[in-house]
């Protein structure tokens, strides 16, 4: 069993789907899982539609009908035949969109919205592949992947997960599960009691992973729109080198660190039973790619990654005692609390300085609840530059025109959170 996963940018239009139909012919007669991402940007657009229904910003109404014509348009270049049964699908499944009301769990409702994103493009990729001749069963991917009911960030239960994927009962028409073709949602879990939750943006990397994991898979591949791991980000570098083969330990702390590529939860279980991952580009399939395995190997080049709209809090005692171990027990609660990650940190005798994603949802709350009892000075607007394999003269090639506003440095990577100058 091989587990394949398509991203958004991979399924954004027709010709991509199309694209995802020939790719998929060169490997005829295995027995693949297919996980596909929302079509295009469609996660951000059910976001504000959340927004809108929720929060009562109003403007629903608008937003449901640019998701509806998004896939209509693709559906209808995909299948000129306006009888297709994939038709009722997607239109049950926008009547599921128009019906969402305001609710008393906002996380919840999001979950219960946003998953719909996964389940029209499933539809379509699935539809499609059969009309192309391959030949593959959908499955309903919370029929398998059950978690808590941490809504937005669904904690996986393994166990659960695991004996799902072995009881044949559970795969699609009674067949033994993994017989040829699946197609199924990233992304998407079930709570015990029968609702669907997320595991995080970007999180079908990691539904890849944990198929991968609960069925044994020999290999994961994500498909991209890159040739594979590339030493930069070819957004903010000239000149970036692909990376054949890197350990789970880099790959780990790269993602970690903020490259884009894969989703950092990936690893960690592919890792734990040595299930090698391939990061290849659907647009050049016949390219190798990047190889993630257990080979104990160190990057030959240095590694850079950029993250914008950062913002610096410093944190303080009001009575400007000293950062003791109290402080930091409450500190480290309320970022838990206000699901905030902390990307860098740094403690001095009387302040705390962290570095954090801006996010415009989370840290204004974040700093309110801070300041019941700190002091908080903070600074927007910053880069966070995270280079791993580092020698002095990356650093002071990233550094130019900028000022530092803090340094991290351990054996091997260097943090620097830094502000054009
Ligand atoms: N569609 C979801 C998102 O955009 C999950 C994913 O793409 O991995 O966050
Ligand atoms: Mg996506």
């Amino acid at each position: 069993m091989k587990v394949f996963k398509f991203g958004g940018a991979s399924v954004k239009d027709a010709d991509s789907v199309r694209n995802v139909a020939s790719l998929m012919k060169k490997f005829s007669g295995e027995r693949i899982i297919v996980v596909v991402s929302a079509m295009g940007k469609i996660t951000n657009l059910l976001e504000t539609l959340v927004d809108a229904v929720c929060l009562k910003k109003g403007g629903a109404k608008p937003i449901i009908e640019q998701i509806k014509k998004y896939h209509l348009d693709i559906v209808k270049d995909l299948f000129p035949n306006s009888s297709h049964s994939v038709y009722d699908d997607i239109n049950s499944v926008f009547l599921q969109l128009e019906k969402s009301k305001p609710s008393d769990s906002y996380n919840k409702e999001y979950d219960q919205m946003v998953s719909l994103g996964e389940i029209i493009s499933s539809k379509i990729v699935s539809a499609y592949l059969n009309e192309a001749g391959v030949k593959n069963n959908w499955l309903d991917v919370r029929e398998v992947i059950q978690t808590d009911s941490t809504y937005r960030e669904g904690k996986v239960d393994w166990e659960k997960t695991e004996r799902n994927l072995s009881t044949p009962s559970r795969s699609p028409k009674g067949g033994e599960l993994g017989d040829g073709l699946l197609v199924t949602q990233g992304f998407l879990g079930k709570t015990p009691d029968g609702f669907t939750t997320t595991l995080g943006r970007e999180g079908s990397d990691y539904t890849a992973a944990i198929l991968a994991y609960c069925t044994n898979a020999e290999s994961v591949t994500i498909w991209k729109d890159v040739p594979g791991v590339m030493n930069a980000d070819p957004k903010w570098f000239d000149e970036t080198k692909l990376i054949e083969q890197m350990s789970y330990q880099d790959a780990i702390e790269l993602s970690y660190y903020g490259a884009t590529v894969i989703h950092p939860k990936t690893i960690k279980p592919l890792q734990n039973k040595k299930i090698p991952l391939y990061v290849r580009s659907f647009l050049k399939p016949d390219e190798k790619g990047t190889l993630i395995n257990d080979k104990q190997s160190q990057l030959p080049i240095p590694c850079f990654i950029f993250k914008v709209n950062q913002i610096l809090l410093s944190i303080s005692p009001k009575d400007f005692s000293f950062i003791v171990e109290e402080n930091f027990s409450d500190i480290f609660k309320i970022f838990a609390d206000h699901q905030v990650k902390i990307n860098v940190m740094q403690n001095s005798a009387i302040s705390f300085s962290v570095c954090a994603d801006n996010d415009e949802r989370k840290i204004p709350e974040l700093i309110k609840t801070l300041q019941k009892k700190f002091r908080v000075l903070y600074n927007e607007n910053l880069e966070l530059i995270t280079i791993r394999y580092y020698n002095q003269s990356t650093i002071d090639r990233v550094c130019i025109g900028k000022k530092v506003f803090m340094e991290h440095k351990s054996r091997y990577t260097v943090q620097l959170v830094v502000k054009n100058a």
